[in-house]
């Protein structure tokens, strides 16, 4: 019939709904004299196809016969277009077209043309519904053995689980093959917690879409079928209200408190921030970073306010039992038993608030927790800061408090620095200063800052040099605020009030933090804000500095 040149168009239309095509493949479908597809997506796609196109809407069994028949027509002379849901080159026809051509000797040089127009996979269709759970590297495993091999499915599997990857699964189950997602969460449960976050998405931008979170160890018991996806999150893979969240990396540092204290952007690229990347130089990475050693989030930050719902359990006896086995008769576990990464921890301890004395069973408890790998620094504020990789920092936060060592989150937080009160000579204020402590430490703040607490008029633990001071006199506090605390323009604090009775120094200071934390800046020192807003807690700024003329000098010049 026609002169014109055959065509072969090869077009995904994405997940079903007309907003989700692109505009190449309705221009495609368009332009096209016959369409050729399975009935259900040609049905899908009917509104967009006038009365004139012919339609070949053949079995889901009869996929050669359709790329074979799209081949011959086009040969004909008809621009042809062959369709698959989502994209058509992701378990689609446009491989088997292709097979189809090379059998026939077809080339680009003189054959007919082909054009493969893409479209929105399933994995990311899904994926747009249930939140942001793919982000991260993933992979997409069709649960189908009808064309491959189950036990390459099974490797697959192993392979993206002992990888962590996010994983789509298309082809779940079906009618007949019910089986093969029962043998994938097994598999799948050997390497990934049981609360791994999982999304089932049947039938994404279609009528009857139906979304369920679930985790691995639930989600057979949620309906499964053939227009289902499956999208498994990886060992960081978290939920946060009704979302399925990949974060883009793997958090690398937490401390104790309740928020994380993420790097800054300036750190983020800096080599001890990565320990786990390549070595540019060496070509080495990091064993402390392989998935022998995986952890899971939540466990690294046990009192984090993201709604984290998994946790990794802790291992089985039969599981530490084989572990053990297998160091005695030498054979190394064949699976990884759970999927955790290691992860810095970070927290600061000391002996008390006025207490400066360690005992030696703290000593002897701090090396073995810091152990090899760890570290403990010594700071100016009266603390010990500890780093330590770990995958349970739970295990550490015991050991610790049970040799009574006051634990204090590190970084951006509110930390109380109190006097020795002269070993007990002068005592009378340190309820005072336990309650502060007890009330405001480890609070986060725009910036770190720190109380300092002295218990008489000597204030030889330099209280009016901290952020905020408290001098106890006399049965009575006299409050400091706004101490540069470093630099070459360093100064004490401004004296805003003298006298106050003991039941009022608390209220008072809370309500100076409290201003501070609603309104400072980021990274804003509480003398900063003080002298740009000039008034905090009802007191007043005076510029003391004024008359005194310092070049600042920032560290290093
Ligand atoms: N070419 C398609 C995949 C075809 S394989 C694509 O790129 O998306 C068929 C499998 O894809 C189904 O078993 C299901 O797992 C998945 N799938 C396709 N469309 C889907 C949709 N709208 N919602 C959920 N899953 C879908």
């Amino acid at each position: 019939m026609t002169q014109k040149k055959g065509k072969l168009l090869v077009v995904g239309f994405g997940p079903g709904d007309f907003k989700h095509i692109t505009a190449r493949a309705v221009e495609a479908l368009k332009e096209s004299d016959l369409i050729i597809g399975y009935k259900t997506y040609v049905d899908l796609i009917q509104d967009i196809l006038t009365p004139e196109q012919e339609i070949i809407g053949t079995g889901m069994t009869e996929e050669v016969a359709r790329a074979q028949e799209a081949y011959k027509k086009a040969l004909e002379g008809y621009t042809v277009a062959v369709i698959s849901s989502g994209d058509s080159g992701v378990y689609g026809m446009a491989g088997l077209v292709y097979e189809v051509l090379v059998e026939k000797g077809w080339t680009e040089a003189d054959g007919i043309e082909v054009e493969v127009v893409p479209g929105i996979s399933a994995i990311n269709s899904c994926a747009s519904l249930l939140g942001a759970p793919v982000m991260h590297d993933s992979c997409t495993i069709s649960l189908s053995d009808h064309l491959t091999p189950w036990n390459l499915i099974e490797k697959r599997i192993e392979a993206a689980a002992m990888a962590d990857f996010v994983i789509a699964l298309y082809n779940p189950k079906s009618g007949r093959r019910t089986r093969q997602i029962v043998e994938a969460q097994r598999i799948l449960l050997e390497y990934r917690s049981p609360d791994t976050p999982v999304g089932l998405v049947k039938s994404a931008y279609r009528e009857n879409q139906n979304i369920v979170m679930t985790n691995l160890a639930d989600m057979l018991n949620h309906d499964i079928g053939m227009l289902t996806t499956v999208v498994i999150g990886n060992s960081s893979s978290f939920y946060y209200d009704n979302k399925i969240i990949t974060p883009r990396g793997y958090q690398r540092k937490y401390t104790l408190g309740d928020e994380k204290q993420p790097l800054k952007p300036h750190q983020r690229l800096k080599k001890e921030a990565e320990p786990w990347a390549l070595d540019q130089e060496t070509g080495e990475a990091s064993l402390d970073y392989s998935n022998k050693d995986l952890m899971r989030e939540s466990e690294a930050a046990p009192h984090q306010s993201v709604k984290v719902e998994q946790q990794a359990p802790k291992k089985s006896a039969l599981e530490m039992a084989s572990a053990a086995l297998a160091m005695v008769t030498g054979t190394a576990p064949k699976k990884l038993v759970q999927q955790q990464m290691t992860s810095i921890f970070e927290l600061a301890v000391s002996p008390g608030v006025a207490n400066k004395f360690f005992t030696p069973q703290q000593m002897t408890t701090l090396a073995e927790v810091v152990g090899e790998k760890g570290t403990m620094e010594y700071t100016p504020d009266h603390q010990i800061i500890l780093k330590i990789p770990t995958t349970d920092p739970q295990a550490i936060t015991d050991k610790l408090s049970a040799v009574d060592f006051y634990l204090e989150p590190v970084g951006d937080v509110l930390r109380v620095k109190a006097c020795d009160f002269c070993y007990g000579e002068k005592t009378e204020s340190i309820p005072v200063a336990n309650e502060l402590y007890d009330k405001l430490a480890g609070t986060t703040l725009p910036k770190e800052l720190n109380i300092g607490f002295n218990g008489c008029g000597m204030a030889c633990y330099k209280a009016t040099f901290e952020d905020i001071g408290i001098v106890y006199r006399k049965g009575k506090f006299d409050l400091f605020i706004g101490a540069k605390p470093v630099g070459r323009t360093g100064h004490a604090g401004q004296p805003v009030l003298e006298g106050i009775p003991a039941d009022q120094i608390i209220p008072m200071v809370e309500e100076i933090v409290q201003e501070y934390k609603a309104n400072a800046h980021p990274n804003e020192r509480l003398f900063k804000y003080f002298r740009r807003v000039k008034e905090i807690g009802g007191f007043s700024f005076i510029d003391m500095m004024s008359k005194i003329k310092v070049e600042p000098a920032p560290c290093g010049d």
